[in-house]
């Protein structure tokens, strides 16, 4: 799952513009996942220039 750290996000939008399933919603100054479309692929994470954002997975719970 992924968390957002809310009080640093700058509402750039970089990560809305990647997600492959549109699973970011952005409005003006409120970012949300909708957890049941994100399929977990940590790009978001990856080009957020800020680090607001995180995974929970544990690479074990890929093996369950
Ligand atoms: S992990 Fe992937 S699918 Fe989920 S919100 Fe981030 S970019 Fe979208
Ligand atoms: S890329 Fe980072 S700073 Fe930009 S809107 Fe997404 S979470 Fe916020």
């Amino acid at each position: 799952m992924i968390l957002i750290k809310e009080n640093r996000c700058d509402f750039c939008g970089t990560c809305v513009a990647v997600c492959p399933v549109d699973a970011i919603e952005l409005r003006e100054a409120d970012i949300s996942i909708i957890h049941e479309t994100c399929i977990d692929c940590d790009i978001c994470i990856w080009v957020c220039p800020i680090d607001v954002l995180s995974s929970d997975n544990k690479p074990e719970d890929k093996n369950d």
